[in-house]
C-alpha cells in the first residue's frame, strides 16, 4: 500500500487553503517595488503603537514557554467582554479555534452545515475530519438561515455561520440570528464566527455574546487579526459555555498561543481608541470604493466588513492578473463560487485611490482585449 493510499478519507479530498498573494512573492515575480496588497482583510493602519512597546519588553524572555493557560489575556478579555475567563478558549488565530471545535464535535460521516460562499476554513476543517458537509444555498450572496435550518438533519452536529461573512461581506441581523437559534435543535452546536464584528457594530448587530446565556449550544469566535491589526501574530478565541469551553480546552495544544502573541493581544485590546479609529477610517474607505465602483458601472455586494466584493464580470481572473502587473494585489473568489467577483480589502486613503485607478485601467485593458 502506498503512502497516498494511507491518507484518511477526509484528507484525501482536501485542497490547501489559498491565501492572498504575498507582496514579496509578487516582487520576486515582477521585479517591481511599491506593491500594495488589499487581499487579506488586514488592518491598513497596522496595529496600536502599544503593541510594539509590549513586544519589545517580551523579547527579553524568549527562552521560557508561554503561559499555557493565557491567564492574563483571558482575564482582560473576560472583563472587556463581560464574561468569565473559563468561557474563553484561546487559539493560534481563530482558524485554530475553528479546527479545535470541529475536531471536538464532528467526526466521520457526521453532519456539518455551512452556507454557499462561506469562509473556506469551515469546509476545510469539516472535510479533514471526514464529516458529511451540507452546503445551504445562499440568498443574495449571504447566509440564508431558512435554507440552513432546512439543511439540519438528525445527524447534524455543527453549523457554521460567519457574521459578517467573508468573502461576501454580508450581514445577518440580531433578530434573524435569534430566530434561528430558537428554531434549531438544542443539541446542534452553532459556531458564530465574528471575525469582523468590530466593523459591524453600528448596524443592527447585537453581538453574539449576548445570546450565550440563553443558548448553551452557541460558540462565538473572534480574532485579533482584523480590526486589532496583529494578523502576523495569530491570536483568536472562542467564547462559549463553561462546559463547551472545558471540552475545547482538552484538544487545544498546551502552548498554542505564543508568548509574543499573548502580550501583543493584551496591548491591542487596551487601545480601543485605535480600534474605533480603524473602524471609522474603514467606513470612509468603503464609501469611497462604493462610489467609485458605481461610477465604473460595477456592482458591489453591500458590505458590513473591511472589504468589498465587486462584480467585474466573466473576465475577473484577467482583471486580477492585469491589476497584479500594475502592482495591486486583490483576491479572486472563483473558489468561493463567485467567478465574476473580486474581493478588495479597504486600504488607507492613498491605497484606495491607487486601487480605484488600477481597477479602472485593468477593466479598460480587459474590455479592449
Ligand atoms: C480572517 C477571518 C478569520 C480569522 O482568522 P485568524 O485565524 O484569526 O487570523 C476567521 N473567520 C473569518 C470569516 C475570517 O475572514
Amino acid at each position: 500500500m502506498s503512502i497516498q493510499d494511507r491518507v484518511t478519507n477526509g484528507v484525501r479530498g482536501l485542497q490547501p487553503y489559498q491565501p492572498g498573494k504575498p507582496v514579496e512573492e509578487l516582487e520576486r515575480e515582477l521585479g517591481i517595488s511599491g506593491i500594495i496588497k488589499l487581499a487579506s482583510n488586514e488592518n491598513p493602519k497596522g496595529a496600536s503603537p502599544l503593541v510594539a512597546g509590549a513586544l519589545k519588553t517580551a523579547l527579553s524572555d524568549l527562552a521560557r514557554y508561554p503561559d499555557g493557560s493565557g491567564f492574563s489575556l483571558k482575564s482582560k478579555l473576560a472583563r472587556f467582554l463581560g464574561i468569565r475567563p473559563n468561557q474563553i478558549t484561546l487559539g493560534n488565530g481563530s482558524n485554530d479555534v475553528l479546527e479545535i471545535i470541529t475536531r471536538c464535535f464532528a467526526g466521520p460521516g457526521q453532519g456539518v452545515v455551512i452556507s454557499e460562499h462561506a469562509f473556506a476554513v469551515y469546509y476545510l476543517a469539516a472535510k479533514s475530519v471526514d464529516a458529511h458537509i451540507a452546503i445551504a444555498p445562499a440568498r443574495q450572496y449571504g447566509h440564508d438561515l431558512k435554507a440552513m435550518r432546512e439543511a439540519i438533519g438528525s445527524d447534524t452536529k455543527l453549523v457554521f455561520i460567519a457574521n459578517p461573512n467573508n468573502p461576501t461581506g454580508t450581514h445577518l441581523t440580531s433578530a434573524q440570528l435569534l430566530a434561528f437559534l430558537e428554531d434549531i435543535p438544542k443539541d446542534t452546536l452553532v459556531v458564530l464566527d465574528e471575525a469582523y464584528v468590530e466593523y459591524a457594530a453600528d448596524l443592527d448587530h447585537e453581538d453574539g455574546l449576548t445570546f450565550l446565556d440563553r443558548f448553551p449550544n452557541l460558540i462565538v469566535t473572534r480574532t485579533f487579526s482584523k480590526a486589532y491589526g496583529i494578523a502576523a501574530l495569530r491570536v483568536g478565541y472562542a467564547v462559549a459555555s463553561e462546559d463547551v469551553t472545558d471540552i475545547l480546552n482538552r484538544v487545544r495544544q498546551p502552548f498554542n498561543v505564543n508568548a509574543l502573541a499573548l502580550v501583543a493581544a493584551e496591548a491591542a485590546l487596551e487601545d480601543q481608541h485605535f480600534v474605533a479609529q480603524s473602524v471609522l477610517e474603514n467606513k470612509n474607505g468603503l464609501e469611497r470604493l462604493i462610489v467609485a465602483c458605481t461610477e465604473m458601472g460595477i456592482e458591489s455586494i453591500p458590505s458590513a466588513a473591511n472589504f468589498i466584493c465587486v462584480r467585474v464580470g466573466p473576465h475577473a481572473q484577467k482583471v486580477y492578473d492585469a491589476m497584479l502587473r500594475m502592482g495591486v494585489i486583490v483576491r479572486p473568489v472563483a473558489n468561493y463560487g463567485l467567478p465574476e467577483h473580486l474581493r478588495i480589502t479597504i486600504g488607507t486613503p492613498q491605497e484606495n485611490e491607487r486601487l480605484i485607478e488600477t481597477l479602472r485601467s485593468a477593466l479598460l485593458e480587459c474590455r479592449v482585449n
